[in-house]
């Protein structure tokens, strides 16, 4: 159960929003306000029946004991800055949502400590295809992965407290460093989205072709129909860690072409074997 009582979001699209609609439906008692910068955004949101966004900084930030970043990487640091401007510290916590976690560690993390401000790390290993408040919903975090990063080395207590906070929307957190985080959803998120982008254009090489296509190719590409912006950014933030495994598939895809067409149906049956093997585990660890 969440020791937060007032919940400050930064940032009014898929995750803010999630969170929002999330803490409303499970901890009602908690206040949550968000934070958007247009008004704009802010009317569109209270059509859709959220009544506590505001263009307000201040007023988000200010008596939150947990404040959210729920925007992309890149537009973090100004954040920070606001949010070392408006005085918070004492015993506000601040924690992000952003997809990579050694960047917002060194442009966020290490300005708010250096300010006297709590930062640890958060991936909620959720979304969608969908981007803005108009996907969002309250149950984006149930059984979700959620992944802790603590690099600034605050104690345990807080540590639990934000655990305790993504617990309470349904997620399962673990802890890691923002390093070991990186280089996993390299491999488990970030190398698979480029796969399907390969999938998407090598099998719709010519687009009239798709008409015709089953169920595997929409399973295969399914994801390469996010957000390409969100993405350009997530792989080039992430860019150490997803170029090893990247050649890895490069070469294994070599490898699986001389195999097919030296007809080498051994070998090609004992790697589609292990794929096999490694897919079906991963369906019984859910
Ligand atoms: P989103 O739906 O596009 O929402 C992003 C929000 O950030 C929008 O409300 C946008 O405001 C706001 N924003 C963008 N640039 C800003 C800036 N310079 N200053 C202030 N606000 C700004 O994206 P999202 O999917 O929620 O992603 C938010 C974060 O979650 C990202 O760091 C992403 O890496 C991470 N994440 C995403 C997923 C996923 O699958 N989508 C999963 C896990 C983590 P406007 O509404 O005014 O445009």
């Amino acid at each position: 159960m969440t020791e937060f009582r007032r919940v400050g979001i930064l940032g009014p699209g898929l995750l803010g929003g999630s969170i929002a609609l999330g803490m409303e439906k499970l901890h009602p008692k908690v206040g949550v306000r968000m934070w958007a910068r247009s008004a704009q955004r802010v009317s569109e949101i209270a059509a859709q029946g959220f009544s506590h966004a505001t263009t307000d900084f201040d007023l988000v930030v200010g008596d939150a004991d947990l404040i959210i970043l729920a925007v992309p990487v890149g537009a973090m640091p100004d954040l920070a800055k606001r949010l070392i401007a408006a005085g918070v510290g004492g015993e506000q916590f601040v924690t992000d949502v952003g997809s990579v976690k050694v960047l917002p560690h060194e442009t966020v993390g290490a300005p708010l400590k250096a300010a006297g401000i709590r930062f640890l790390g958060s991936h909620p290993m959720a979304g969608s295809d969908q981007s803005g408040f108009s996907a969002a919903s309250p149950d984006l975090f149930e059984g979700a992965p959620c992944i802790l990063t603590n690099d600034g080395g605050l104690p345990d207590d807080d540590v639990n407290r934000l655990v305790a906070f993504w617990s309470g929307l349904g997620a399962r957190a673990a802890v890691m460093t923002g390093d070991e985080h990186d280089h996993l959803v390299a491999r488990i998120s970030h190398v698979p989205h480029v796969m399907a982008a390969i999938c998407a254009l090598v099998a719709l090489e010519n687009e009239e072709d798709g008409h015709f296509a089953g169920g595997g190719l929409r399973d295969t590409s399914r994801v390469a129909g996010g957000d390409p912006a969100m993405w350009r950014e997530i792989l080039s933030e992430n860019k150490a860690a997803v170029a090893g495994p990247l050649r890895q598939g490069a070469e294994l895809m070599q490898r699986l072409a001389d195999l097919i067409e030296g007809g080498k149906e051994e070998a090609l049956e004992a790697v589609l074997e292990e794929a096999q093997v490694r897919r079906r585990r991963l369906d019984n660890d859910l």
